[in-house]
């Protein structure tokens, strides 16, 4: 990523687009720019531009793609594929003079075919999806998960077991807990901060606040 000159501009490399000033933003988002009051409400709003900008460029090159040489030199590779396998599928004589008339081109074809018959009858991908369907992408050796789920399992915020931060004991146990978790990159820089705080209150506390259940006392008059 190239550094940008311009306060507050673009952090990519994607260019300017009609209907953006030279940050990059748009007129809805110049106002709301505008409107911002801390630089939370500001920074949310560069990382909202910042979205919208690589998803507005993945469409163009989406869109692009199918124009290029390589797009349409796919986009055929694919096809004649189709109609091969059909051809001789539905006469399996054919191969045999295929690789005797054109031995290279039917060799690739072979090897082709059989890696994509290897990736069908591999082992799918677990994941559950919202419709009560698993994924069914094929999925990494050794693994419950597709590359994807995986690498999403992996992002997952985890869950934490803290002891009871009712005692010293338990406070420190719970800062041991999220130091770890700092170090193993579990926690990031946001949720450490929130942690500590909460950490350093129990803390502040502990002594003050008397967990043993007071008796109650009745007045009888
Ligand atoms: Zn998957």
């Amino acid at each position: 990523m190239k550094g940008n000159p311009v306060i507050n501009g673009v952090r990519d490399d994607f260019g300017y687009r009609h209907g953006e000033d030279c940050r990059g933003f748009t007129r809805e988002e110049c106002k709301l720019w505008d409107k911002a009051e801390s630089d939370e409400e500001r920074e949310a709003l560069k990382d909202r531009r910042d979205e919208r900008r690589l998803r507005e460029h993945k469409e163009r090159e989406r869109r692009d793609w199918g124009r290029t040489q390589a797009g349409q030199l796919l986009k055929q590779l694919g096809e004649t594929f189709e109609a091969y396998r059909q051809c001789v599928m539905e006469d399996p004589q054919l191969q045999e003079k295929a690789l005797e008339f054109d031995q290279v081109n039917q060799k690739i074809f072979n090897k082709m075919k059989s890696t994509i018959d290897r990736a069908n009858s591999a082992p799918r991908c677990q994941y559950p999806k919202g419709n009560g369907e698993t994924c069914r992408a094929p999925r990494i050796r050794g693994k419950k998960y597709c590359h994807m789920h995986l690498m999403m399992e992996e992002a997952r915020p985890v869950k934490l077991r803290l002891p009871n931060l009712a005692d010293a004991a338990g406070i420190h146990g719970a800062i041991a807990t999220g130091a770890q978790a700092v170090v193993d990159g579990k926690l990031d820089y946001k949720q450490a901060s929130i942690l500590g705080y909460y950490l350093q209150l129990a803390l502040s506390n502990v002594g003050n606040v008397d967990y043993e259940e007071e008796e109650e006392v009745l007045t009888t008059d």
